[in-house]
C-alpha cells in the first residue's frame, strides 16, 4: 500500500515514467457496496468485487440501472463506497480526505463520458490541455504534451478547430486525448459511443484497442454487446452484482510465482 502523504508530492518526471508498472493491480474493489439513500433506497452495487491490472482492456456491459455507472464512479474515486475497499493505483481510498481523492484523481485517472464534455468554444488544443491544469503542469508544457495527445487519437490536423466545429467522433476523439494527456493510471469510459453513429462508435473503440496495444489500461461500459465481445475482457453486471467477468486473458496460462 502507498503512503497517501506522497500523493500530493509526486514529481511530474515520475508521473511521466509511469508510477505503474509490469503486474501491477491498478484498481482493486472488495465487496463493494453502494447504497443511494431513499426513500426508497437503492442498493446500487451488491458486494462486487473486481480487480484491474495495468495493461487490461476491460468492458462492462449489463442492463440499464444495473450498476455500471455506480461501479466506474467509485473506481474513478468520484463516489465513495457504502462498504467494501477500494484500493486505486495502490491506494486505499478509505482512508483519503477528499482534497488527497482529488489529487489521486487528478494525477491517476482519465475519464471519458457519452456527453464528450467539451468546452464548444475552445479549440481541440485548450481542451485538451485544460485536463493538465489540476496537475500543476506549466503553460508550455501543457500545450506540448495536449498536442502529443491529439496526435496519439488521428487529431494533429484540428487541433485548433473548436470543438463546436468538429464532428461527433472527433469530439469524442478529443475527450480521449483530455483522459490521456496526464498518462494516468488507468482511463475510464462510460459509454463512450453511445452518441455516435455505429461506424463511428466502431472507430472509437477501434482507438480504445490501439491504445491498449500502447499499454493505456483501460475500462470501458458498452451498451453493445457486439463491441463488447471483440475486447480482451467481459464483465457483466446485473442488479449490482457481478455475475460473469471473463478474466485477464493472460492469467490462464500464467505461471504460479513460487514454484521451484
Ligand atoms: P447503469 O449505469 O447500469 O444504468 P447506475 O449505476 O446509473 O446504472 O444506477 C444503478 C441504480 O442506482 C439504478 O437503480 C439507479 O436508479 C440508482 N441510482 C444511480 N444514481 C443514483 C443517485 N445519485 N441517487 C439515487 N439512486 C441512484
Ligand atoms: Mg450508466
Amino acid at each position: 500500500m502507498r503512503d497517501p502523504s506522497a500523493i500530493g508530492q509526486v514529481a511530474d518526471t515520475e508521473q511521466v515514467t509511469g508510477v505503474i508498472r509490469g503486474d501491477e493491480v491498478v484498481a482493486d474493489l472488495e465487496n463493494v457496496v453502494k447504497d443511494y439513500p431513499g426513500p426508497p433506497q437503492v442498493r446500487a452495487l451488491d458486494h462486487a468485487s473486481l480487480r484491474i491490472s495495468q495493461g487490461e482492456l476491460a468492458a462492462i456491459v449489463g442492463p440499464s440501472g444495473s450498476g455500471k455507472t455506480t461501479l466506474l464512479q467509485i473506481m474513478g474515486t468520484l463516489d465513495r463506497p457504502s462498504s467494501g475497499r477500494v484500493e486505486i493505483a495502490g491506494y486505499d481510498v478509505q482512508s483519503l480526505s477528499d482534497r488527497e481523492l482529488s489529487a489521486l484523481r487528478a494525477q491517476q485517472i482519465g475519464f471519458v463520458f457519452q456527453q464528450f464534455f467539451l468546452l464548444e468554444r475552445e479549440s481541440a488544443l485548450e481542451n485538451v490541455a485544460n485536463g493538465l491544469i489540476y496537475r500543476g503542469t506549466n503553460t508550455d508544457e501543457r500545450r506540448e504534451l495536449a498536442v502529443h495527445a491529439l496526435e496519439r487519437v488521428g487529431l494533429s490536423d484540428r487541433l485548433h478547430h473548436r470543438a463546436a466545429q468538429l464532428s461527433g467522433g472527433e469530439r469524442q476523439r478529443v475527450a480521449v486525448a483530455r483522459a490521456l494527456v496526464g498518462r494516468p493510471a488507468i482511463v475510464l469510459a462510460d459509454e463512450p459511443t453511445g452518441n455516435l453513429d455505429t461506424r463511428r462508435a466502431n472507430e472509437i473503440i477501434e482507438l480504445l484497442e490501439h491504445l491498449n496495444r500502447d499499454n493505456v489500461t483501460i475500462v470501458v461500459i458498452t451498451h453493445s454487446q457486439e463491441l463488447a465481445d471483440r475486447l480482451p475482457r467481459l464483465i457483466r453486471i446485473r442488479d449490482g452484482r457481478i455475475v460473469e467477468d471473463s478474466g485477464r486473458p493472460s492469467s490462464a496460462t500464467r505461471q504460479p510465482r513460487d514454484r521451484p
